[in-house]
């Protein structure tokens, strides 16, 4: 089946899905997206995935020209013409076609794509193995000047620390804020372990509010792990019985190494692994159903 992708109220082959030179999306960066995971023909937290996107729109003062209904049936519509029970959703609004100003009131209409994909994700030996990782120079945004909340598509700041992730060899990286406080990966969040208690920086340091983030946050309560939202250092992360990241791509895995420092028993430690199993019970229940 070829692939089918959604443009601006149209489904189209891939070939034919293009956007103008024009499109603010890509002159500025000024747009933004979600990253949306289906397993087993269930969009998992549909819901939340929409509500983070709409909230972004607001704080950009970005018009979505489909209400939050008629964005789940293109979802689900996309989803079912690709005929894809398992992969990933990339959903992005743009602000549109407009003229080589910066003025967003140049663009009369949001530019809306939705790709479905197959996903290209870590081994599985990779989560029991966990990451070698290492922190970077690029610091977090701050949040007054763009804040990390909202999933733009400005996405340097990121792309800077990928390429110092790049030039360690390893796949993900940890980003502190301006402050020196452990933010976050380039597109993961980040959690910590120390004698039974789970931590994750509260997104008040420079955090995306990721929606992995949330579930494992919601996991910890129901299986009786206290978890404690607060800001930490890596001198915290380097003495950790466990570190792991989180995100729609990466889900939960583990962490090893970090800056040369070896985390717990140098593997995917049980908090970890046990998370990741609960995870992965509620990935194909908790959303919105395309296929059963
Ligand atoms: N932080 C950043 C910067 C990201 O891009 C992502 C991926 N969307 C995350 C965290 C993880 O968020 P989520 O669990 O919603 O995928």
């Amino acid at each position: 089946m070829s692939q089918v992708i959604y443009l601006n109220g149209q489904f189209v082959e891939k070939e034919q899905a293009v956007v103008s030179v024009f499109d603010h999306g890509f002159l500025y960066g000024d747009g933004i997206f979600e990253g949306i995971r289906i397993y087993g023909g269930n969009i998992f937290k549909c819901r939340e995935h929409l509500n983070r996107l709409y909230d972004s729109a607001k704080s950009i003062m970005l018009d979505i020209p489909l209400s939050y209904e008629e964005m789940e049936q293109a979802l689900v519509e996309t989803i079912r013409r690709n005929g894809m029970k398992d992969g990933y959703i990339r959903l992005v609004v743009s602000r549109g076609t407009g003229n080589l100003g910066l003025d967003p009131r140049r663009c009369p209409v949001a530019s809306v794509v939705i790709i479905v994909e197959q996903l290209a994700i870590y081994p599985e030996e990779a989560y029991v193995q966990g990451l070698k990782t290492v922190s970077v120079s690029s610091r977090r945004n701050i949040p007054d000047a763009l804040n990390p909340k909202i999933k733009s598509l400005n996405y340097l700041n990121n792309i800077l620390v990928k390429i110092q992730a790049n030039l360690a060899d390893v796949g993900e990286a940890i980003m502190l804020n301006a402050q020196g406080y452990v933010a976050e990966g380039s597109s993961d969040n980040i959690f910590i372990v120390k004698n039974g208690i789970v931590f994750t920086p509260p997104c008040y340091i420079g955090a995306l509010e990721g929606i992995t983030r949330a579930a494992i946050i919601e996991l910890c309560e129901k299986l009786g792990y206290k978890l404690k939202e607060e800001p930490f250092t890596l001198h915290d992360v380097y003495v950790a019985d466990e570190v792991f990241f989180t995100g729609t791509a990466a889900e939960v895995i583990a962490v090893r190494e970090v800056d040369g420092r070896i985390i717990g028993s140098g593997q995917a430690g049980p908090i970890t692994t046990h998370l990741l199993q609960e995870f992965r019970g509620i990935v194909t229940v908790d959303g919105v159903k395309v296929f059963s």
